[in-house]
């Protein structure tokens, strides 16, 4: 505490990100990141960037990108925005949407930056339960508010929420925005992107850091009507001219371009996601079913504290959450298929 601080600064509880760990040969399941390279295609595009352009700004639109991003969602330039991770472009919507005079709605159990935001930013917010499934209860969020927000697949849970019960809750909710968090959706879920024509207060953010294994070039994006996009570029520009750089753009471009790489990674992750899946529930986890490229589990006989310290002795880290409702479970990202067995191996001789 200093007394230069801001009286908002003293009331901050910043979000504190999974550990990246300084020691190697770690396996690392804690923060969802791709086990998988970036496409090779990425690797050329930035050997082959001409570095003394460096010395210039970059686009302060990242056109290219957007253009790029248009053409892959088949939607016009001016639907598109992008930002320096989804976590960027998500403060930029809490600050272009959500300062409201009702409270913004999010799940109780759910990515836990949204708090954080609205103490930044000073928004109400009321947090609705999820059911004993640990699923999101639409029907709750048909109130008066000002804004929803949750990911689809919801995190940490994983679990997915279908198009029409997006549609039904976009029919409902007219007069705030529905923001969804899409971090997780191309592991097996559908994008609300299909429903931007139709409900111009729907925003779908999502990101290069799962499925595109760039989660170290933080690029993220959105797509929704056309005003909601002039709303974001508002504030951006009111922020930051230029929060996407050169070889970040190039970068993503390459990715999104190599359709058969991220569809090759894609399915990979499914798989081992679905093994994983059976081995852990044959080891007597209880496994909520993921969408996502991690799943959520817990042993009714082994404290999550205690297997996830015991995991973190053999050099294997997954995430753990001391929040209610979940304080037993843990949060494992999907590795390569060798490293999802080095993780049964490890669990097989802790329970043991
Ligand atoms: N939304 C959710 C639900 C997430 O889990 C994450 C990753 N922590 C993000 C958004 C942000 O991802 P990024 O900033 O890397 O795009």
């Amino acid at each position: 505490m200093s007394k230069y601080w801001s009286e908002l600064v003293r009331g901050l509880v910043p979000y504190v990100p999974g550990e990246q760990p300084k020691v190697k040969n770690l396996i690392k399941l804690n923060t969802n990141e791709n086990p998988y390279p970036p496409s090779p295609k990425v690797t050329q595009a930035i050997n082959s960037f001409d570095k003394n352009r460096l010395r210039l700004y970059p686009d302060p639109d990242s056109d290219i990108l957007k253009q790029a991003l248009a053409d892959s969602y088949g939607v016009s330039k001016s639907q598109v925005f992008v930002g320096n991770g989804s976590d960027e472009i998500l403060a930029l919507a809490f600050m272009a949407f959500f300062k409201q005079a009702s409270p913004i709605l999010f799940p109780d159990i759910s990515y836990s930056f949204y708090p954080v935001y609205c103490n930044l930013f000073e928004i109400k917010y009321q947090q609705l339960p999820l059911n004993e499934h640990y699923e999101i209860v639409l029907e709750d969020y048909a109130s008066d508010n000002g804004g929803i927000i949750f990911p689809n697949p919801n995190a940490p849970t994983g679990r997915v929420l279908g198009l029409e019960q997006l549609r039904s809750l976009l029919q409902r909710n007219t007069e705030s925005v529905l923001i969804v968090d899409e971090a997780y959706i191309d592991f097996g879920g559908e994008s609300a992107i299909a429903l931007v024509a139709e409900f111009p207060n729907l925003l779908v953010v999502q990101t290069f850091s799962k499925s595109r294994s760039l989660a170290g070039s933080r690029v993220g994006f959105a797509i929704g009507a056309e005003d909601l996009i002039e709303g974001l570029e508002r504030v951006k520009n009111s922020f930051n001219s230029y929060p996407l750089d050169m070889l970040a753009v190039v970068a993503a471009v390459a990715a999104l371009e190599d359709q058969a790489y991220f569809k090759q990674t894609q399915q990979k992750i499914i798989a081992s996601r679905d093994w994983l899946d059976g081995e852990l529930q044959g080891l007597g986890f209880e496994v909520l079913p993921s969408t996502a490229n991690f799943i959520f589990a817990r042993h009714p006989a082994h404290d999550a504290a205690q297997l996830f310290a015991a995991l973190r002795q053999r050099k294997i880290l997954v995430r753990y959450f001391s929040s209610a409702r979940i304080d037993q479970f843990m949060r494992i990202s999907i590795g390569t298929q060798q490293e999802c067995e080095a993780l049964v191996t490890a669990l097989k001789d802790i329970l043991a």
